[in-house]
């Protein structure tokens, strides 16, 4: 595809704050964002021109949106695939949906990962609730139960570290096919986020250290110290293979864990990610802007780290309260999402250090 000219539309589904801080990128290079999303708190409705509030799976709504599109691309990896793919006659749309329909099932995204060569914790499916306790036998106990579908911020997963946890798990992860994955013993989690080009080029930014607390990421660190870099080449190489064998578009992000055995996949997020926000002010082009040219048919920008140390750290529930101190410290970069409710363990803004 030739280079969409500035003025053209992006459409985006999903209207939280990761569609918002595409939307703030996609202006700054002359582009107008179309937000696609079903009622609720769309943040990113606030700083774009156009939004559609409609569900999913309402295909005049989405065939309507399309028309008035030049590329669609989506911020929320749980938008069914089915009624996506009725538009893309319509328009092109990046990442493609088959690194949708991969992402959207953890037991499909492993064995892909697998197939490729990479390592993936031990895992085995239950369908329904009398496949759990074999599912269980299967990995061992430690273990965690995570729904195949849907699953986010640690939603949907319930930790077994006794016989007696099977009782009542299937309900608690709401009763939903699951897979038993068996717990890790790791040192440190990272990410690896890169962007590749409609021509097949692919940058990456440096991997964060990220520390998640409850299942929700906590704070991103760089340096992320000697372990993770000694593992970086052999999960980029890992991540990028999956993007290739994709023919992916755009910002796509795949999670590890460092383990003493080298970089273990744990999942991939087709978009940008809640641990690459410190690349907005600490790399050269932040991942917003790098998804935007992607999906555009731009030149890439330089991924290249800017500072000698970046803290990320996740604002959730009310720690937004803090504002008035964040803003007073000279290194901090402060982001609120403006929403409604500041609900326990909903993100609701970041802030990112910088030290040089
Ligand atoms: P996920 O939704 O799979 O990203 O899981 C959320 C978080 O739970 C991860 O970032 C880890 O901190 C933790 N976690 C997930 N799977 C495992 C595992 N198999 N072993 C140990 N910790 C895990």
């Amino acid at each position: 595809m030739a280079a969409l000219p500035p003025g053209s539309t992006i459409g985006i589904l999903g209207g939280g704050q990761l569609g918002r801080m595409l939307a703030i990128a996609a202006a700054q290079l002359g582009y107008r964002c179309h937000i696609f999303a079903p009622p609720g708190d769309n943040v990113a409705c606030d700083v774009a021109p156009g939004f559609t509030v409609a569900e999913y799976d309402d295909l005049a709504a989405l065939e309507a949106f399309a028309q008035n599109c030049d590329v669609v691309t989506f911020e929320f990896e749980n938008v069914p695939v089915a009624p996506l793919e009725s538009i893309t006659r319509l328009v092109p749309v990046y990442p493609p949906l088959e690194a949708l329909e991969v992402a959207q099932d953890r037991a499909a995204e492993k064995q892909f990962v697998r197939a490729l060569g990479g390592r993936t914790a031990e895992f085995a499916v239950a369908q329904d609730e009398s496949d759990v306790p074999a599912a269980i036998a299967a990995v061992g106990i430690p273990c965690i139960l995570k729904t195949i579908r849907m699953g986010y911020d640690g939603k949907g997963q319930a930790r077994i570290t006794a016989q007696s946890d099977i009782v009542g798990a299937w309900e608690r992860t709401g009763a939903q096919a699951l897979i038993a994955e068996a717990m890790v013993s790791f040192d440190a989690e990272f990410s690896v986020i890169l962007v590749r080009s409609q021509d097949g080029e692919i940058r990456f930014w440096d991997s964060s250290r990220n520390l998640h607390i409850g299942g929700i990421l906590a704070t991103s660190t760089l340096p992320s110290g000697p372990l993770v870099e000694s593992q970086q080449q052999a999960a980029r190489d890992m991540a990028s293979a999956v993007a290739t064998a994709l023919n992916y578009v755009g910002v796509f992000t795949a999670e590890f864990f460092a383990s003493a055995q080298g970089p273990l996949f744990n999942e991939i997020a087709p978009r940008v990610h809640n641990s690459g926000h410190w690349t907005i002010e600490g790399a050269a082009t932040s991942q917003f802007e790098n998804h935007i040219r992607a999906i555009c048919g731009l030149p890439l920008g330089s991924t290249a780290t800017v500072a000698d140390r970046v803290e990320m750290h996740n604002l959730i529930g009310d720690d937004g309260a803090q504002f008035e101190q964040i803003l007073a410290d000279p290194a901090a970069h402060l982001h609120l999402y403006g929403k409604a409710e500041a609900r326990p363990g909903r993100k609701i803004g970041h802030v990112t250090r910088l030290y040089r």
